[in-house]
């Protein structure tokens, strides 16, 4: 048995999983960031013990604990470097503080690689050796598989491609300081930040005038429209799948996956994102690197950190591998 832990701002979803990542028992907790977050570690505890019982197991019975937190880990030592979501500040050596607690071996990384690593064993992924996941949400996270292993680079900054520079233009500054990001143009607030430029620009009519007026559109709008034949809002939809095959003609030639898994709530566009950014993907792409690659979508949902964060456990205490 593995414990394991999404640990986020608002809930931490928490799981016991079986050796081949099957779910045994899922729950989520409500994460109390009061007093800088030092609460959060103790309660996701406290809680694996409660709900290990009510299975008749006990911590013992668990080879170990993959937590996935929502800030730049140091995958070596299980540091976080700040996450301001847990009012966490500073660097907290989190696995050491969950070893002492638990006894167990424990492994830390960050939200978007334990999702990553879950879509990877039991999702789209399907326990493919290279997979990297681009997840689409508020901003652009991701993770990069290679050879069964998480690529983290020499600073964990690899896997990060929301901050990929594709806009060359750099009209929208991005939230790591720097302009032109992936998660400018591609994001939820990406494809919005587009509607309105291309609106400002080319006066097209469009159905969503009004909400685009009145500051009130959201990316699912802009999708909704483009799906419906509005002109406009297909044209902005072609424009972030562009962005996006970029990014992804880029990652393919470092990786060469076999799958490039879209997640975050603009992968709900499904089929229709993934057709247009593959039109733009086979012409950008070398070709070797693009013939062995599929786009598809996410299939966990919300359960990919806990399982990811499991796979943790399963990847480098049950597998050994280093
Ligand atoms: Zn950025």
């Amino acid at each position: 048995m593995i414990l394991a832990a999404d640990i986020g701002g608002t809930t931490c979803k928490l799981g016991i999983v079986d050796n081949d990542l099957n779910i045994i028992k899922k729950w989520e907790i409500v994460t109390n960031t009061e007093d800088n977050g030092t609460h959060i570690l103790k309660n996701v505890y406290d809680s694996f013990v409660k709900h290990l019982a009510t299975v008749n197991l006990k911590i013992e019975d668990c080879a170990g604990v993959g937590l996935g937190v929502p800030g730049p880990v140091d995958f070596e030592s299980g540091t976080i470097n700040g996450a301001i979501n847990l009012n966490w500040h500073g660097k907290i050596n989190i696995k050491s503080q969950f070893e002492k607690l638990s006894g167990l071996p424990v492994y830390v990384d960050n939200d978007a690689n334990v999702a990553t690593l879950g879509e990877k064993f039991k999702g789209a992924g399907r326990n493919e050796a290279n997979v990297v996941c681009v997840t689409l949400g508020t901003g652009v996270g991701g993770g990069a598989i290679s050879n069964h292993q998480l690529v983290h680079g020499a600073t964990g900054a690899a896997g990060e491609f929301g901050h990929i520079t594709v806009d060359t233009k750099q009209r929208f500054a991005c939230n790591c300081g720097k302009r032109g990001c992936l998660e400018t143009v591609a994001s939820a607030t990406g494809v919005v930040n587009l509607t309105y430029y291309y609106y400002e620009e080319l006066q097209f009519e469009t159905v969503l005038k009004d909400a685009i007026q009145e500051k009130s559109l959201q990316a699912k709008m802009v999708f909704d429209a483009a799906k419906d034949g509005d002109e406009f809002a297909l044209y902005v939809i072609k424009k972030v799948a562009k962005h996006l095959a970029f990014a992804f003609s880029i990652i393919s030639v470092m990786t060469n996956p076999k799958y490039i898994i879209i997640g975050g709530g603009v992968s709900r566009a499904g089929q229709f994102l993934v057709d247009h950014i593959e039109t733009y993907y086979k012409t950008m792409t070398f070709a070797p690197a693009a013939e062995s690659t599929k786009i598809v979508t996410a299939t966990l949902g919300n359960d990919a950190g806990m399982i990811g964060a499991a796979g943790l456990i399963k990847t480098y205490v049950m597998e050994g591998n280093k």
